[in-house]
């Protein structure tokens, strides 16, 4: 049997200290060994009772429930005051046999596994390595579980890819205690396993691209995610350049992603014509409060695998251009006697000396991240033709109405499929300002202060945009969700949500986050052209 330790705590806290928020008690599942239950399945479904048995007990202790995978969300999205779950122990892979997959699917099976919901990214790639397989793409580092990832809709800068969550092909949800609330999740029109293998995780099936598109970043509020169908890729290499190009070069790539067309070209990556060809990422690194005239500019470029490549190790581990909030912490060395210290420091100081290119998998370029230590990321996404002005807008703010110790970076990201993912543009620009915590001061205004002077901003400017789900902002700001999403999506959002579970579950996924934003409530209107419950939850 899977065992649960329970932990009676007054407060729980995220990686980088974002917290602390109050918690009564803290469940840590350990799944049975394998040495006692050597079937995968049978472990699955032991865990899968676990689960059940505890919202059970906290349903009938009147109180809330919410599960986590590594706390690296910046805010307090995977919070509860009353009862959360630790996932990282459940970890179950298994690779899909052609015999699991539905007769109409259009997926390869040996491209199919399902992991349950607290694999980390850094597991889930040593096991598709394993079997010649990559995933598509991770955000910048590792150390975020599967499940994490797609609740709050992580990004890397896969031009043609997306996000984590556009990769996932089916979704194994616990909604309640009983045996007819587990179900499996997939969209109609592009079926991947079949009725029986539903039967052998015992759960109801339910093909619906309306429901599945809701629950795709579901915010940890569409019940316990217990696994996760994704669609990996044979594996490939990554060939990475590092260059300091001139601003006004890398905000018009980032406003066209014209790679074609550009003045810049890198000799080696372009085709017969001499055009240039499309990178797989694309990223800029900006130190706004410099006035050097060039910026960092990082791209990888997709190319068959092949195990004859040298050790990108000795590289990736000095490189800086890694993740932003390590490149910041790294620019402001032996931080900080003062912000006003740090933010003169980073007005002299350069972007560091750009990395030698390197050849790598996915997995090795996107690796550990460093930094442990207290720290903030605010993240919004807006149209990437609008990169340049955003840019502006938000340099402004944070020289203008700062400063803020932290710096900016942009992605790029292929839209997405989920009703309410981030990435909603047809390629989404993420701009990031990542850095360490600060206390308010009388000439610093705080980081929610801050977090509100953007959407300002970007409102008065007349931007449209989003905010990254598991980063800072000012969450509680009125209309937020459905000035970024549209009153259409954020009610499509909660209609599904309502419809797939029952009033008493919907309350006990619901936690303060859903609450500020909005999004516990179900809307009370129901217009008459708006599908029924039993219509938004029916398989197709
Ligand atoms: C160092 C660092 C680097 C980062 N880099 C990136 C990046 O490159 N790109 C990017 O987009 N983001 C990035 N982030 C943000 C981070 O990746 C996301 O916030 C991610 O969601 C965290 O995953 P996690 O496993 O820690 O989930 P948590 O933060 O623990 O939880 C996130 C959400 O998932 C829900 N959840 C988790 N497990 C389950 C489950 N089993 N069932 C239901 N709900 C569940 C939680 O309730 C919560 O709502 C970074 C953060 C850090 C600290």
């Amino acid at each position: 049997m899977a065992t649960t330790k329970t932990h009676a705590l007054n407060e729980w806290d995220t990686l980088h200290n974002n917290g602390p928020f109050p918690l009564k008690t803290l469940y840590i599942t350990e799944l049975e060994g394998d040495g006692n239950m050597p079937d995968k399945l049978d472990r699955y479904n032991d865990a899968a009772k676990e689960i059940q048995r505890l919202i059970k007990e906290t349903h009938e202790a009147n109180q809330g429930f919410r599960a986590y995978g590594s706390a690296w969300s910046m805010n307090h999205i995977a919070s509860h005051k009353d009862r959360m779950h630790y996932n990282g122990f459940m970890n179950i892979h298994m690779p899909i046999e052609p015999k699991n997959c539905h007769t109409h699917t259009s997926f390869d099976a040996s491209n199919l596994f399902l992991f349950e919901c607290g694999t980390t990214i850094k597991r889930v790639s040593e096991v598709l390595s394993a079997h010649g397989k990559s995933l598509k793409t991770t955000g910048a580092s590792n150390g975020q579980t599967i499940a994490g990832c797609i609740s709050t809709g992580v990004h890397g800068s896969a031009l043609n890819v997306g996000a984590v969550q556009d990769y996932v092909v089916g979704l194994n949800l616990i909604i309640g205690p009983n045996p007819e609330d587990i179900v499996y999740l997939e969209r109609h029109t592009q079926p991947a396993l079949n009725n029986a293998f539903a039967e052998k995780i015992n759960a109801r099936i339910i093909r619906n691209d309306g429901l599945f598109n809701a629950a795709l970043v579901g915010l940890g509020a569409f019940g316990f995610i217990h696994g996760i169908v994704i669609e990996a890729e044979p594996r490939f290499l990554l060939k990475r350049y590092v260059k300091k190009i001139d601003k006004d070069l890398a905000l018009e790539l980032a406003e066209t992603l014209d790679f074609k067309n550009s003045a810049f070209k890198i000799p080696e990556e372009t085709s017969a014509d001499g055009s240039g060809n499309t990178p797989y990422h694309y990223k800029v690194f900006i130190n706004q409060y410099s006035k050097e005239p060039k910026y960092v500019v990082e791209l990888m470029y997709k190319k068959p695998y092949h195990p004859n490549y040298a050790d990108p190790f000795p590289i990736i581990k000095q490189s800086l251009y890694r993740d932003l909030i390590y490149l910041f912490t790294k620019m402001a060395e032996n931080f900080p006697k003062s912000i006003p210290w740090l933010v003169k420091r980073l007005r002299k100081s350069i972007l560091p000396t750009v990395d030698d290119t390197l050849t790598g998998t996915l997995p090795e370029i996107f690796w550990d991240a460093p930094y442990q230590g207290p720290a903030f990321a605010c993240s919004v996404g807006v149209n990437h033709t609008d990169s340049a002005k955003a840019l502006k807008v938000l340099a402004d703010l944070t020289n203008n109405e700062g400063p803020i110790p932290g710096i900016f970076a942009m992605r790029f990201v292929k839209q997405t499929k989920a009703t309410l993912g981030f990435t909603k543009f047809p390629i989404t620009c993420m701009l990031e300002i990542d850095g360490v915590l600060w206390k308010k001061t009388k000439k610093i205004m705080s980081l929610n202060e801050y977090s509100k002077r953007i959407i300002e901003v970007l409102k008065a400017n007349n931007i449209p945009f989003t905010i990254h789900w598991g980063k800072a902002s000012d969450w509680a700001f009125p209309g937020l969700v459905n000035h970024m999403y549209g009153e259409n999506a954020v009610k499509t959002w909660k209609q599904h949500r309502h419809a797939l579970l029952s009033e008493n579950m919907a309350k006990l996924f619901s936690n303060d986050f859903l609450a500020n934003t909005g999004l516990a409530e179900k809307d009370i209107n129901q217009d008459n052209d708006f599908p029924t419950d039993e219509e938004l939850i029916a398989s197709l």
